[in-house]
């Protein structure tokens, strides 16, 4: 149902509905996208709501919108780091593996860790995995998670790690994941990281579309499942506006 929703959203309606979902606090910013249905499950809601973003973009914490990090990054806008939660729910389940590829301000990953962490006996498994290129921005995420005593004791206990590295090749000492997260625009869907999935498993990752010359070049949404059997199923959900997954800076 969420996912007809958004492919028939166009970018105008999109932004309009971020502009009334901002809030003044945490809370009314994740209740405002819950009540605009950019956020439809509550483990999505609880999850963020338990991250304050005041911890990640400080300048305007809690408007609907991408905050520059410095280094030519920026933390995307709260509505989407809801639709990537809500495309990878299924494959949070407490327990699950999950690789944050671009982990940029932390955010996200502290968001996904709250979903496949927790009290019960399933979520002791449960880990995140950030990777960014550019090591200012893995230590950043660490030092904006430790603002929290929550967000220090996923660290401490290892259910949250951040790596330096280049995220195309995913990370495969961590490998086999249930969820892929990429938050760069990538150039091709690349086979190394549905080859880290899990069967099954599922990556969400923003890629630029084909040049053909035209001037419809843009970056899209694609949701890919590895089924239990292995066959792999592809899916072009929406179109975005991501930095791209490039090579580190010298
Ligand atoms: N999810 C993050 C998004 C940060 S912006 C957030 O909301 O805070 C995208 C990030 O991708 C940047 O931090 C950038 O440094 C990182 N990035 C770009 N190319 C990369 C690559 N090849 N490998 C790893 N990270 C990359």
């Amino acid at each position: 149902m969420f996912r007809h929703l958004l492919n028939i959203r166009n970018t105008r309606k999109t932004q309009t509905m971020a502009w009334f979902c901002s809030g003044s606090t945490n809370n009314e910013l994740i209740e405002n996208l819950f009540k605009a249905g950019l956020i439809e499950h509550e483990r999505v809601k609880d999850a963020m709501i338990a991250v304050d973003r005041a911890h990640y973009a400080p300048s305007r914490p809690y408007s609907d919108s991408p905050q520059p990090i410095g280094h030519g990054a920026t933390i995307s806008a709260p509505h989407m780091h809801g639709h990537a939660c809500e495309y990878l729910i299924e494959y949070l389940k407490p327990g699950a593996r999950v690789l944050d590829i671009g982990s940029g301000s932390g955010y996200l990953t502290h968001v996904l860790a709250n979903l496949v962490t927790g009290a019960s006996e399933n979520a002791a498994q449960g880990q995140v995995i950030g990777i960014d290129h550019i090591s200012e921005l893995t230590d950043l995420a660490r030092n904006n998670m430790n603002k929290s005593e929550e967000g220090s004791e996923l660290q401490s206990s290892t259910k949250v790690s951040f790596i330096t590295g280049d995220g195309r090749l995913g990370w495969k000492e961590g490998a086999p994941y249930d969820a892929i997260h990429v938050g760069a625009a990538a150039e091709q869907l690349h086979p190394t990281l549905v080859d880290q999935l899990r069967a099954p498993g599922r990556l969400f990752i923003p890629v630029e579309s084909e040049n053909d010359g035209s001037l419809s070049r843009g970056q899209y949404i694609w949701v890919v499942d590895k089924k239990e059997d292995g066959s792999v199923h592809k899916e072009k959900v929406f179109q975005v506006s991501y930095v791209p997954l490039t090579d580190a800076p010298r």
